[in-house]
């Protein structure tokens, strides 16, 4: 968007060294903050904003709370004049009572503040004695019967070394007065019209259409009223996420359009006879997610959509239906896990509810013999193995005969989706990559801008409860004793803990982590499964079949200890975070994690997922290492306070900010100005559906209107728009 043709007083590209008052100096310390030109200045928004006080009558001030008033000087002395030391007081007779003002070391007030001066003061006053007080007020000087001026809000910007507010301010005005107008529209007026009303659909706060830029630049600079305020962030803010979501949709597009993927269609007949494979009815909110999947399927370029589901949500189901319908239509299907165990139990289950049918289903995992995985990687290329499972790195380039369909399951890292390199027999296969560790919406549409989301919201049925306890100081005897009480009953129980030894510096991580806390660490008072593990067999626990479950054990020990444990076999299981995925064991009903301050808020929801299997109520208790008990640990209480995923997500990325969650930086996209992905998703989820649809109407944004807006697009975009990279 250059503006350049207009005649302007000020050129937008005028550098501010010339502009008046700034200089080489200042110049550069201006450029500090990124600003080189008119232009700069112009899109410099303030931070923030300080509103005038309210006009207060003097039996209504409050001491402390700002207050604005206006009056006449009625009596005004140097009340000491001592070096360093001087007083000048002076009282504001108003048409509600009088007030002192007070003012140290400026004895040249006096020269203005003199005796019948009407003024407008505001500042925060003090009860002293019979009167309210007002120490170094803010002074206007109203000249005689000249009406009381409206008070201005004023801007409050970000500054630097040696650039003061006052300075900003100056130059701002000086831009929006003779600049503003230069700057080139770029959404013309029937989709600044458009998006109001969009907007107004969504519950977002615009009153008329998004204002004009000049009218909008104006405003964020020099506002006349909070509404006026919010409609030109509003429009800002849309514009800023508009863009983005423009060259998401178009890269989405592009991406899609290009490859050829096999059409898989539903019938009637193959829908019934892959339902009647399950074992329930599925809820609704499967049937619109398989919906989804299946539209999705039917068109000749690959599908590209994430799941999204809490814990025990069901979308295996959806998987599993989708695979049957690829399967059905002629076309193979893998399904990738991210550990062996999972693997394995995936493997089982698809072979029991396929029992009988002639879908042969294959494993691959680390622990199959070479001759196993010859005949495994033999028949896949053949063609005789209809479904795969198996662990993803080892799914990786293998050869398929005719793959429609891909499913990633349990897929939580953010940013490093990376399209598997499978060849399928000269066709792209269609993508559903799973997740149970829920993304606030404006990240997975920012991030994963270019992937489809469904989201499963709605549990099966007869789901029973867990039940969180946040531990305070000498819960853990009691806590023990109730294990002790379930395991009695034939129920069996997880203590979890954050790191394996000792010793050991960091968490433990494995693939499925949202890993978080291990800052602080290599101290010995973390909870470590070695230690747990043999201090509660020794203890509590002595009379009990006690295990130990961690990632340094080899596939096949770690095998065992879950077959064991799913078995029945094995009371307790002290594990790391390696349980956390997708594992199946509905006898296991009680729960402690140990260190629970070092786990992200999802990883912990996740856990305690794991004792919501069955039909038996779950327990979770949770414990920290540290001085502070669990129960007084804000972050910790969104738990006890919620069950469901989406929100304890939500609660997540609001208290730590994206920061860390995601980083603008791992999404490749460039940083956001003005909006934020905590505080705009209303915002956003509307810039997506209305980019959506301008690309769907007009792919390439061939419409001359949209000149500027795409040129806009392209020049802070265009690296993301290169079709070279993947994810
Ligand atoms: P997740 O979304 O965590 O992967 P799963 O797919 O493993 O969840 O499903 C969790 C459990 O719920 C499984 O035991 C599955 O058999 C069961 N389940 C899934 N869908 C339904 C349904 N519609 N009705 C009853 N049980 C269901
Ligand atoms: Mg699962």
């Amino acid at each position: 968007m250059q503006g350049e043709d207009n005649a302007t007083e000020l050129e937008l590209t005028a550098s501010l060294q010339f502009l008046p008052g700034v200089g080489g100096d200042r110049a550069q310390k201006l450029a500090k903050l990124g600003l080189r030109n008119v232009r700069d200045l112009l899109f410099f928004f303030p931070r923030d904003y300080e509103f005038p006080a309210p006009s207060v009558p003097v039996d209504r001030l409050r001491e402390g709370v700002e207050a604005a008033l206006v009056g006449v000087i009625t009596d005004a002395e140097i009340v000491s004049r001592t070096p360093g030391k001087s007083v000048f007081g002076a009282i504001v007779e108003t048409s509600t009572g009088s007030v002192r003002i007070l003012f140290f070391n400026q004895p040249f007030r006096a020269e203005t503040l003199t005796f019948d001066r009407k003024v407008m003061i505001s500042g925060a006053p003090k009860l002293t004695g019979l009167r309210w007080e007002f120490v170094h007020p803010k002074v206007t000087i109203l000249d005689g019967d000249e009406a009381v001026p409206k008070p201005q809000i004023l801007p409050i910007y970000a500054l630097t070394d040696g650039i003061k507010q006052a300075d900003l301010r100056k130059l701002t005005d000086l831009a929006t007065a003779s600049a503003a107008h230069a700057i080139r529209e770029v959404m013309p007026e029937s989709l600044r019209r458009q998006s109001a009303i969009r907007l107004r659909h969504a519950g977002i706060n615009v009153v008329g259409d998004l204002p004009d830029i000049a009218t909008a630049l104006r405003a964020i600079h020099r506002p006349d009223s909070k509404e006026a305020i919010v409609a030109a962030r509003t429009r800002f803010i849309f514009q800023e996420l508009l863009v983005m979501q423009l060259a998401l949709a178009i890269r989405r597009r592009r991406l899609t359009s290009a490859l050829q993927a096999p059409v898989i269609s539903r019938t009637g007949l193959w829908d019934a006879r892959i339902k009647n494979r399950f074992p329930f009815e599925l809820t609704g909110d499967q049937q619109r997610v398989i919906d989804e999947v299946c539209v999705d399927m039917s068109r000749q370029f690959p599908m590209n959509r994430m799941l999204q589901g809490d814990v025990g949500s069901g979308k295996t189901v959806v998987a599993v239906y989708a695979m049957m319908l690829a399967v059905a239509n002629g076309y193979q299907a893998v399904l990738m896990a991210p550990t062996e165990v999972l693997a394995r139990q995936h493997f089982r289950t698809l072979q029991k509810m396929l029992d009988g049918s002639r879908v042969r289903v294959g494993l691959l995992c680390g622990s199959l013999t070479a001759a196993e995985r010859r005949d495994v990687l033999a028949g896949t290329a053949a063609g005789e193995i209809d479904l795969l499972v198996g662990t993803q790195a080892l799914l990786f380039s293998i050869e398929f005969a005719k793959l429609g369909l891909c499913v990633i399951d349990e897929q939580h890292k953010f940013g490093v989706r990376q399209r598997v390199q499978l060849r399928g027999g000269g066709i792209d296969p269609h993508y559903l990559v799973m997740s149970a560790t829920p993304i606030p919406r404006s990240v997975a549409m920012t991030m994963f801008g270019d992937v489809e989301l469904s989201t499963l919201n709605e549990k099966p049925p007869g789901r029973c409860e867990v039940n969180t306890y946040l531990a305070h100081d000498g819960w853990k005897e009691r806590w023990w004793q109730f294990v002790k009480e379930r395991l009695a009953e034939g129920r069996q129980a997880y203590v979890v803990a954050p790191r394996v030894s000792p010793d050991e510096r960091n968490t433990e991580r494995n693939t499925d982590q949202d890993a978080e806390a291990d800052s602080e660490d290599g101290k010995e008072d973390v909870s470590s499964v070695l230690t747990v593990f043999e201090n509660l067999r020794s203890t509590v626990f002595a009379d009990h079949r006690v295990a130990l479950l961690h990632g340094r054990l080899s596939n096949e020990e770690k095998q065992s200890v879950m077959d064991a444990f799913a078995a029945g076999e094995i009371d307790v299981l002290v594990s790391t975070t390696v349980i956390e995925v997708g594992i199946d064991v509905p006898n296991a009903t009680v729960m402690a994690i140990l260190g629970a301050e070092r786990f992200g808020l999802a990883q912990l929801h996740q856990l305690r997922g794991r004792v919501s299997r069955g039909t038996h109520a779950g327990h979770v208790a949770l414990f920290t290492d540290g001085a502070q008990a669990a129960s007084d640990n804000e972050r910790l209480q969104v738990l006890e306070k919620t069950d469901d995923g989406f929100e304890i997500a939500e609660a997540d990325f609001r208290m730590r900010g994206p920061g860390d969650m995601l980083g603008q930086r791992q999404s490749g996209l460039p940083p956001l100005r003005i909006a934020s992905l905590v505080e705009d998703q209303e915002i956003l989820a509307v810039a997506r559906a209305v980019a959506q649809e301008m690309i769907d109407d007009d792919p390439e944004m061939d419409d001359p209107s949209l000149a500027d807006l795409k040129q806009q697009m392209m020049k802070r975009y265009e690296a993301r728009l290169s079709m070279g990279d993947t994810a």
